[in-house]
């Protein structure tokens, strides 16, 4: 029997190819510290309160069967030992789980460079507590905001920053603008120009994976609908109640949504084994060449792209496929048949920019408007 541990959520894909297998040669075991799988995508819609949670999340007890599955915190990695240990419980003991293979997807972390105040003040928005988060501090500031004991509070209470241009600052603040507004005729004591919700985003123009002429039409968008945005321009710091822009601007607010970088998993620096900018190496099959039994995939792991001669980028679409092929090539690996190299091409890329109004590159095709947020939906 080949035991194979897989820690992550969406290379997850991965254990649904055991599932369907079924084959008793493997006994196979899911890790992770939540037990459901996130649709990251439509995140910002719980923080506007468009969705029910209900309709991203997926328990992953339900979807695995024929899969184990261990909710709990990896902590140590030893590649020598070929063991994995994992903490759980409210007293978080430990456990030491072996195996023959593993597979790391262990995805991505905030990364807030160190900036003055921000990892302590900022909110995050990658984890369905974080857009909860934020959902709950949207209602809690209107409501503290309406009181008249609070009038001299409302200009920190009603501005909100999001840092970063990317899809998840754009969709983010996309929604909390339409939450924001449809909200606030329900407040008798607010008023729409009392609101600022802001953009903060160091590039030239916004959602710059989808090319210049789209990044401004969604600019355009917008700040028609009341969003200021600040290209070429950075957070530098946050205080209470201020957030200080790189070009020496101080907004009064006390809400910054930080969308405005990421970092590999810090537990990979507990892996010895090829990495650039901290992000595993792989060969075109996902394994780690020098190391027997590691395989690694997603936001962690630097994946040749064949077709650009550079990586894969960090996201779902290709976690998701390469899960897929990870799953072929161990059980290849264990029939010592041949292993399958990883190819995909990108399908294209969405973003949700609010109203009924999306911008979409498809096959380099674009599409803006009513269209792409129906194709995005
Ligand atoms: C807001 C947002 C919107 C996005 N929108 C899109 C989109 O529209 N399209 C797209 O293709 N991609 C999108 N992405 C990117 C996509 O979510 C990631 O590329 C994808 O989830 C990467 O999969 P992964 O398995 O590598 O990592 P993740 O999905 O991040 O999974 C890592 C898992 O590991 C768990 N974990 C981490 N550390 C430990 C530990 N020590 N012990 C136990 N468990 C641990 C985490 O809980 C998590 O469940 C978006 C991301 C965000 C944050």
């Amino acid at each position: 029997m080949s035991s194979f541990l897989a820690v992550d959520s969406a290379g997850f894909t991965r254990a649904l190819e055991f599932e369907k297998r079924r084959d008793p040669r493997f006994e196979v075991t899911v890790v992770n510290r939540e037990n459901f799988f996130l649709f990251t995508p439509m995140l910002h819609e719980i923080a506007a309160s468009d969705l029910d949670l209900t309709n991203i999340v997926n328990p992953i007890r339900k979807m695995i069967r024929h899969v184990n599955f261990f909710c709990g915190d990896v902590d140590k990695i030893d590649i020598d030992k070929k063991e994995v240990v994992v903490s759980h419980g409210f007293d978080r003991h430990s456990h030491t789980l072996e195996y023959d293979h593993l597979v790391l997807a262990l995805g991505s972390v905030t990364n807030f460079f160190g900036l003055p105040g921000v990892a302590e003040r900022a909110l995050t928005m990658k984890s369905l507590g974080d857009a909860i988060q934020l959902r709950n501090r949207l209602i809690a500031h209107l409501e503290e905001a309406d009181t008249e004991c609070a009038r001299a509070e409302r200009p920190p209470l009603l501005t909100f920053v999001v840092a970063g241009g990317g899809f998840a600052g754009v969709e983010t603040i996309a929604s909390i603008n339409d939450f924001l507004r449809d909200a606030l005729p329900f407040y008798p004591n607010l008023k729409e120009e009392m609101l600022r919700i802001v953009l903060v985003h160091p590039g030239e123009y916004i959602l710059p994976e989808l090319g210049e002429k789209l990044g401004r039409y969604a600019d355009k968008k917008l700040r028609e609908r009341g969003v200021e945005i600040h290209p070429k321009t950075k957070v530098a710091a946050v205080r209470p109640n201020e957030i200080e822009l790189s070009n020496g601007e101080k907004i009064v607010s006390s809400t910054l949504v930080w969308t405005a970088g990421i970092s590999p998993n810090p537990i990979l620096d507990l892996v010895p084994c090829p990495k650039e900018r901290g992000r595993i190496k792989v060969n075109a099959n996902l394994e780690v060449e020098s190391v027997d039994g590691l395989w690694a995939l997603g936001d962690c792991a630097l994946v040749p792209d064949p077709a650009t001669g550079k990586y894969c980028p960090p996201t779902a679409q290709h976690a998701s496929r390469e899960g897929k092929v990870v799953a072929q090539n161990i059980i290849a690996s264990v029939y010592g048949a041949p292993k399958k190299p990883f190819s995909f091409k990108t399908l294209g890329a969405l973003a949700a920019i609010g109203r009924r109004t999306g911008v979409a590159r498809i096959f380099g095709v674009n599409f803006s408007g009513f269209l792409a947020w129906f194709l995005w939906r």
